[in-house]
Order: structure tokens, then sequence, then C-alpha cells
């Protein structure tokens, strides 16, 4: 077997054919998880994220999507595998739980069928009962009071917080590998929110899985994740280790998101600063940096290198696996003196 971390993701490009033109959904992106590791995966809506996560589900239609590079997932590349072959390794393998439970789980079955079919397609010789006592087990570990009764409720007849553990369950239910969690908090409020997490946290270390982490939400990366992958405009823009990018970014589009995190504990001093203007066209993204059209610091750069001239992702200053992809001279000591002072400096003192 060989070393490679579990996930594999390499120079993935996912394109759509539109009447209007190709949609570059997502471009050129690497990276990895190992076993027992959370990868966040953060950016605004139509960043990439949740499109490339996709990809690695083989949820894209292949008669809509064009995809290239190359997908590893446990030694195996799974780019242009068949549907029946995809559909096994999903939920087996690998499982993703949704932002909404209530769309995610059918209204017209019972939380206990839904679990106990999930664990059947893939456990084809299990008995009813087996499955039933399976989807038991897994109600109970993800904190549903009375599972034995509860599992015979309809999704309506659970709160919020409760739908989203029971998701949480039906992704768990056959030991994935390779758990995809997509923006899993978003619909709740924020002392469920901090349940599910830490929930998050337990099952994972129980489990062992690799986990990825789809947010726009870089609170919740410091809570989670290991490593961090900033995606801007079908890009990465940043990845690293996610104790360098929140004490050390060195990409502006970076700084707006830590600018822009709400912190409720921050002194009134602290500013939540939002990222001026809109996300790139993905029909015809802007020439060179496609953040340079809303990038307070690109004046900073010699020239008109921002707005001609695609940035390499090149190592960050401190080294090690930080990158980040950007012209910007002297990321770091701009970073210190003119963004810092600006923000709320709560959530840097937090991290280790
Ligand atoms: Fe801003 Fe230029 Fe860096 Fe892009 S390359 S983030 S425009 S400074």
């Amino acid at each position: 077997m060989s070393d490679e971390p579990f996930l594999v993701v390499e120079d993935l490009t996912v394109r759509f054919p539109t009447a209007d033109g190709l949609v570059q959904a997502v471009t050129d992106l690497s990276y990895s998880v190992e076993m027992g590791k959370t990868l966040g995966i953060v950016g605004e809506s139509g960043s990439g994220k949740s499109v490339s996560s996709m990809a690695v589900l083989g949820l894209h239609d292949a008669r809509t999507a064009r995809i290239d590079g190359s997908i590893r997932v446990g030694g195996k590349e799974v780019v242009g595998l068949s549907e029946s072959k995809m559909r096994e390794l999903r939920g087996n393998a690998v499982a993703m739980i949704f932002q909404d439970a209530l769309a995610a789980l059918h209204p017209f079955y019972k939380v206990g069928k839904q679990l106990t079919e999930a664990y059947l397609v893939h456990h084809p010789s299990a008995t009813k009962r087996e499955a039933r006592a399976r989807a038991i087990e897994m109600l109970e570990r993800v904190g549903i009071p009375q599972p034995d009764q509860r599992i015979d409720q309809f999704p309506h007849q659970y709160s919020g917080g409760m739908r989203q553990r029971a998701m949480i369950a039906m992704g768990l239910i056959n030991d994935p590998s390779l758990l995809i969690a997509d923006e899993p908090t978003t619909a709740l409020d924020v002392t469920v929110q901090a349940q599910i997490l830490d929930l998050l946290q337990d099952l994972q270390r129980e489990f062992n899985s690799a986990v990825i982490l789809i947010t726009h939400d870089l609170g919740v990366v410091a809570e989670m994740a290991d490593d961090v992958l900033v995606m801007y405009g079908g890009r990465a823009v940043e990845y690293g280790p996610c104790t360098d990018i929140l004490t050390h970014p060195e990409m502006p589009y970076t700084w707006g998101l830590l600018s822009s995190v709400p912190d409720v504990t921050a002194d009134t001093s602290a500013r939540m600063i939002p990222i001026p203007g809109n996300p790139p066209s993905l029909l015809s993204p802007p020439s060179g940096c496609s953040f340079h059209p809303r990038c307070l610091y690109r004046d900073k750069v010699p020239g008109d290198l921002c707005s001609t001239t695609l940035p390499a992702l090149t190592p960050a200053g401190r080294g090690g696996d930080h990158v980040k992809r950007c012209h910007l001279p002297n990321p770091d000591a701009i970073y210190a003196t003119e963004v810092l002072p600006e923000i709320a400096p709560e959530l840097v003192k937090e991290m280790p």
C-alpha cells in the first residue's frame, strides 16, 4: 500500500459548457487529506469549493460537466470511473453531509428507514434487524435521545439540530474513510452549531476518518481544521497548515475573509470589515489575478502586474507547506502593520 494521503486531488479542472460559454468552475486545483485530518475549504459562494468536492464524490453529470485532472481516493483513480463503481464508493469509502438536512432527508420516509436503507445498500448480506440495530446505534452515537423510539419518527418530527445529527449518522453509518461536510452548521443557531462541530470532532477521532469541511467561515475552520485551502474564482489562492494561515496569512483575499469573521467576544476596537465588490464571473474571469478588481492592496504591487499576470502558487515567506497566489512583496509585514490592527485580534490570540 502506498504512503500517499487518503485523498489526493491533482490539477483538477471542472468546466460546464453553457449556451453563454464555458463556465470555469474549478481550475488546476491540487490538495490532499490524510486519514484522521481535517481540511477546511473556505471561500465565498461560487469560489469552487462545493463543485470541487462534488467531483470527489462523482456527483457531476458526465453529460454536462468536463472534468480533467486526477482524484485518487485510497489510491484509486476516480476521474472517469463508471457511475456504478462511483456509487459503490459513495457512502462506503466516501460520504457527504449537506447544509440542509431537511432537503437531504426524504420527508415521506421515517428516519430509521432512510438509515437502514443506506446501510443495506452497502451491506447486502445484513438482515433488516441488523440494519435497524446499526441505525439505532448510530443515532445514539450522534446524541439523539431515545434512539429506539426516535428511529420510527419522520424528519419533520425532529428539531433542526436533531435532523443535522441524523444526517451525520447517515453519513457515518457505513464507516466512510472520507467525510465531506458542506456547510454542515450554516442553517443552525449558534449553540446547536457548536454542538454539531464538537460532535463531528468527536466522531472523527473515533472513526479516524479524513474530513473535508466546506465553509465560508474562517471562524469554524479555526476550531476544526488541520489544514486550510482558500479558494477564489475556482482556484486555490492560499493553502497550508491552519495555524500558519490564520496567524500569518499572505493573500489579501484571506485577509478579507478574516476581517469578515464576526467575533462576539471581540473588544469594541475590533471591526468586522466586509470584502468590497462581488465574486468574479466564472464565464469571463478578470485578467491577471482574479481578485484584482476587489483588492485594496494592488497599488503596492509594481506596474500593472496584478491586472495582467496570474500569480503562481508560491511558497509563503515563512516556508513550510504554506503557499499563496499573490504578487505582493512583503505581505507578512503589510498584514502585521496594516491589516491586523483593524480586525479582531482575538481570533489570532486564540490560536496555539
Ligand atoms: Fe491583490 Fe495583486 Fe495579490 Fe491579487 S496579486 S491579491 S490583486 S496584491
